[in-house]
């Protein structure tokens, strides 16, 4: 089978990529290992969620998926708070930066099932694919498959996430580091309706973050030592609740829990996000700490370079591996996603600091950026994507 493009990895990223290149025009095989599953109105709330911003949404509703997800399971947020205790909070509202909104809530599978349910006749969907080995040649790229053979493809996509196969078999290295934190995320529904705020609260342990969810649903996010999370992911539901009522801040008011998982945070940066004939984005080609919520947001912003300028190139007839095109989707997103990581890290060593003078910048620095000004207001936006 040939192709212009093969993306192996359908989960956002791959597939909204996928999908443009396909509502373009251009020949594009999508090879996934787990088949997206549909997300009925009255299902209990997945335990991945993602802040999508401004952009994000803006990318998705071109795509045509964002309006088939649910809106009874989205939820808007207008403020983002971040504190530390005792000490008066940051806050970013929309209203500030003169937007409706700052983004929303929504759940990983949703925007996933979206995605898959907008695929057109002509994206051929290879599920489940398993990819034995890759072969370079001068002019297009042969993919070995267990179930569908070979296929041969101009370019070939690795957008199969964190641990990327492709970014294995290409021979690509990446550098990057394994916190030594780790998160829980738990999902919980409270007494009180949600206030379309989000939050986050500093602590020498980690942060402390609760993500609304529609009516009295909601996630909280607990980032501490790897040992800690360890021993909270062994504890019984009431356990757990005695614990998140002794270290999350009072304001939650009477929760329950319902569900929980724990990640490992994880920073990764390929070297390369392209060598020949392979190009990769998303996780596959970064992982971000996921305190400030950007991973998928900077995935999507991979997905939409790439395909804007791949469907330029298509339309004047130009290779569609030309080194114009590839080092453009390089040097623009590697910078994007570099800057932001970097930003992210520094962020984070700042609000886990212990010793005294950092404690006193990291006051002194909350106090000064609680006050209007164009530095916030730069943050807001690039917060919301608007910017
Ligand atoms: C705890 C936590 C909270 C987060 N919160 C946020 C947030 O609020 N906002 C945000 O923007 N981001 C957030 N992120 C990050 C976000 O979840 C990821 O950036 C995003 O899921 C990456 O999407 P992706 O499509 O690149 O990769 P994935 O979601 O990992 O998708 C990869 C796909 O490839 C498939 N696949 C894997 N290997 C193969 C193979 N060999 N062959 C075929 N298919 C394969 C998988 O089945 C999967 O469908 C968070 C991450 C974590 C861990």
């Amino acid at each position: 089978m040939k192709f212009d493009i093969a993306v192996v990895g359908g989960g956002m990223v791959g597939a909204s990529f996928a999908l443009k290149l396909a509502q373009a025009g251009l020949s594009v095989v999508l090879l996934e290992k787990h088949p997206a599953k549909a997300v009925s109105k009255d299902d209990s709330f997945d335990l991945r969620i993602s802040a999508i911003n401004r952009r994000s949404e803006t990318w998705l509703r071109e795509l045509g998926a964002w309006q088939l997800m649910h809106p009874e399971r989205i939820c808007v947020y207008q403020q983002l708070r971040a504190f530390e205790q005792e000490q008066p909070p940051l806050d970013f509202t929309a209203a500030e930066i003169a937007e409706p909104y700052l983004g929303h809530m929504v759940e990983n599978n949703q925007i996933q099932a979206a995605l898959w349910q907008q695929f057109p006749t002509t994206l051929t969907t290879l599920c489940p694919a398993t990819v034995n080995s890759i072969q370079h040649h001068p002019d297009f790229v042969s993919l070995k498959t267990e179930e569908h053979g070979e296929i041969i493809a101009k370019l070939v996509i690795g957008a199969d996430g964190a641990n990327s196969q492709i970014r294995q078999l290409a021979g690509i290295g990446s550098n990057g580091w394994q916190y030594q934190q780790a998160c829980m995320l738990i999902h919980i529904q409270t007494a009180y309706p949600h206030l379309e705020m989000t939050w986050q609260q500093f602590t020498e342990q980690g942060p402390r973050a609760y993500l609304p969810l529609p009516g009295h649903d909601g996630s909280l996010v607990w980032y501490d030592d790897a040992n800690r999370i360890a021993q909270l992911a062994a504890m019984s539901t009431e356990q757990l609740h005695r614990e998140i009522t002794q270290h999350f801040p009072q304001r939650l008011g009477e929760f329950t829990v319902l569900k929980q998982a724990w990640f490992p945070l994880v920073r990764s940066d390929a070297n390369q996000y392209v060598k020949g004939r392979v190009v990769l984005m998303g996780d596959a080609a970064h992982t971000i700490n996921p305190l400030a919520g950007q991973g998928v947001n900077l995935g999507f912003a991979d997905a939409q370079l790439f395909a804007q300028l791949l469907i330029e190139a298509w339309q004047k007839g130009e290779d569609l591996a030309s080194q114009r095109v590839l080092s453009s989707y390089q040097r623009q997103r590697k910078i994007a996603n570099l800057t932001m990581m970097s930003a992210m890290d520094v962020f984070y060593q700042v609000f886990k600091s212990e010793l005294a003078p950092v404690r006193q910048i990291r006051r002194l620095g909350l106090a000064l950026a609680a006050k209007a000004g164009p530095l916030k207001a730069w943050v807001g936006k690039y917060a919301a994507g608007v910017k």
